[in-house]
């Protein structure tokens, strides 16, 4: 490690008081950049090693002394190697006996082994009282101060007041330590950080197919189905027209899908009479992603916005503004205004500004650092009522987009009827449901189901 580095650290705690000796085993990376840090945070290193001869990258205040040494130094032993070097430790199990070993490992594959490396440390070891901590902080972040995004510490063993000594550490350390529990949790803290972006999968895979989907619907409708019959080019549209149609059709069916879980739990709760009952595991994993959900949804939506703004420079629009006027004065024609047709327009443009802004503030408040600084009922009421008028907004955007189109025949090409007519199904069957279930007679057995009241309490798990 970068001796120079050490001045970069942006969160060094207070090293006024020294405070007890803490023992490394492992002068690898992660053992070196947690050694450093430790020591900047007022606590005497020693590290134990196969090797001790020190070397320019161990901190120059630690010592480095054999494994049997440095462990009789200290009560608390943070074991930085790797979990199939791990049985070195079996002949050390006596001068490890009562001592706090803190396992930090990670794996390279979710569920690698058996059981959690943690839990085998302890197998192997079992006279010590084992803590896991640290395996989601990474050397690098430790080294450079860069902790913004992974300064929680999961920490988790059987023994509370290892767990304690530990967490005081981690406090102490600048970060913060978030109990997972007995040893058991282990195995999930050690799954942790190989997971890439698991909410994200869904929302990303299902927009993926929506996008495919409606491209190549889009596709037919208005570039094959001219050119076969009206000999016309317009596979131009693949670049703007044909997204500007996607990227509103995904905000509106990704926003409702958003609130369809929430309408389907009501319901199966209304039938089963109680909220006691788990919902399937479809359902309980869709209700997780729903944040993520809205915010691919609200991508979408921006791109919608942006895609919008460029219509007016485009020449295939500006070519058919000018050859309409050329046309009325060939013709000596004046189109008069029509004034429903304006006032269609600007409500159509208006909802779709005043859904778009509401869209944005459910984006900012569905943020940490926001719904943090917001209580219970006021993130609930951003999400679920504002959420809802959010919806009903971009609902009634399409809805005056459309206007009456759905009525003329030449609207459905192939049969095919536009893309929009599609995109208004999920949202208008949400919209009616949730209506629906806020009658009394729905909506009083609704609320005391979800206060704990059963109607055949004898079914339920
Ligand atoms: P590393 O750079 O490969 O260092 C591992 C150290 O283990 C070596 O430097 C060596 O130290 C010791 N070692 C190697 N073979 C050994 C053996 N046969 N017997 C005894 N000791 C042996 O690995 P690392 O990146 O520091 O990671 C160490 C642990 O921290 C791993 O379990 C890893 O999953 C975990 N971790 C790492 C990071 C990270 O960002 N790197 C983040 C979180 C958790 P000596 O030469 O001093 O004996």
């Amino acid at each position: 490690m970068n001796k120079n580095s050490s001045n970069k650290m942006a969160l060094a705690p207070n090293t006024s008081k020294k405070k007890e000796t803490v023992c490394i085993f492992g002068t690898g990376d992660f053992g070196r950049a947690l050694g450093h840090k430790m020591i900047q945070s007022g606590y005497s290193v020693v590290f134990g090693s196969r090797s001790t001869q020190t070397s320019s990258l161990i901190p120059k205040d630690a010592e480095v002394l054999s494994h049997a040494e440095a462990a009789q130094k200290a009560a608390i032993i943070i074991i930085a190697i790797q979990r199939q070097h791990y049985n070195f430790l079996t002949p050390l199990a006596e001068i490890l006996h009562g001592k706090v070993l803190v396992d930090v490992s990670n794996n390279l594959k979710i569920n690698q082994y058996p059981e959690s490396n943690a839990e085998y440390l302890a197998q192997l070891v079992p006279g010590a009282k084992v803590v896991k901590a640290f395996n989601t902080v990474s050397a690098w972040a430790l080294q450079s101060g860069t902790l913004d995004a992974s300064r929680q510490v999961f920490v988790c063993g059987d023994d509370m007041e290892a767990k304690q000594m530990v967490m005081d550490i981690v406090r102490a350390l600048g970060l913060t330590p978030l109990d997972k529990g007995s040893l058991l949790a282990a195995q999930e803290i050690e799954n942790y950080p190989l997971q890439l972006f698991p909410m994200w999968k869904f929302p990303i895979l299902l927009s993926l197919g929506l996008v495919t989907f409606f491209f190549f619907y889009c596709l037919i409708r208005n570039v094959i189905y001219p050119y076969v019959y009206e000999k016309k080019d317009f596979s131009f549209f693949i670049a703007i027209s044909i997204p500007n149609r996607i990227c509103p059709i995904l905000a509106l069916t990704l926003l409702a899908l958003v609130y369809l879980p929430g309408v389907l739990a009501a319901i199966i709760q209304l039938y089963r009479g109680t909220k006691y009952r788990r919902f399937p595991d479809w359902l309980d994993k869709w209700m997780l992603c729903r944040k993520q959900l809205g915010l691919v949804a609200l991508a979408f939506a921006s791109l919608h916005v942006l895609y919008t703004l460029v219509i007016p420079i485009r020449s295939f629009v500006r070519w058919r503004i000018s050859s309409r006027t050329v046309s009325q004065a060939l013709n000596n024609e004046t189109e008069p205004l029509n004034t429903t047709n304006a006032w269609l327009s600007d409500s159509y443009l208006a909802l779709g500004i005043l859904g778009f802004f509401l869209f944005v503030l459910l984006g900012i408040t569905s943020l940490p650092s926001v719904s943090n600084n917001v209580n219970w009922r006021e993130f609930r009421f951003v999400q679920s009522k504002l959420g809802y008028l959010t919806l009903i907004l971009c609902t009634a955007h399409t809805l005056v987009y459309g206007g009456n189109r759905f009525l003329r025949p030449s609207s459905y090409v192939w049969y095919l009827p536009s893309a929009y007519m599609l995109s208004l199904i999920v949202p208008c069957i949400v919209l009616v449901v949730k209506f629906v279930l806020l009658f009394p007679c729905l909506d009083k057995p609704l609320t005391r189901i979800r206060q704990g009241w059963e109607r055949n309490p004898q079914y339920s798990e």
